[in-house]
């Protein structure tokens, strides 16, 4: 399995995550790798299906009797 592709900025100290698919940047980090991370982690959110609302939703508790 591929790791997703992610980028990372240094800024001064610290280095942050970044997303090449849009405009987010990740909290400033002092290791690399847990720049990475977060990357790795908004990248995921790009790649998993987006849910439906709609069908979040929970049901109603049903009866015993039923
Ligand atoms: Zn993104």
């Amino acid at each position: 399995m591929d790791r997703p592709s992610t980028t990372t900025a240094h800024r001064g100290r610290f280095v942050h995550g970044t997303c090449p698919r849009c405009a987010w940047i990740g909290p400033g980090r002092r290791a690399l790798f847990t720049a990475e991370r977060d990357a790795e982690t908004h990248a995921e959110e790009h790649d998993a299906p987006l849910a439906d609302p709609s069908a979040t939703t929970s049901d109603p508790p049903r009866s015993p009797a039923g």
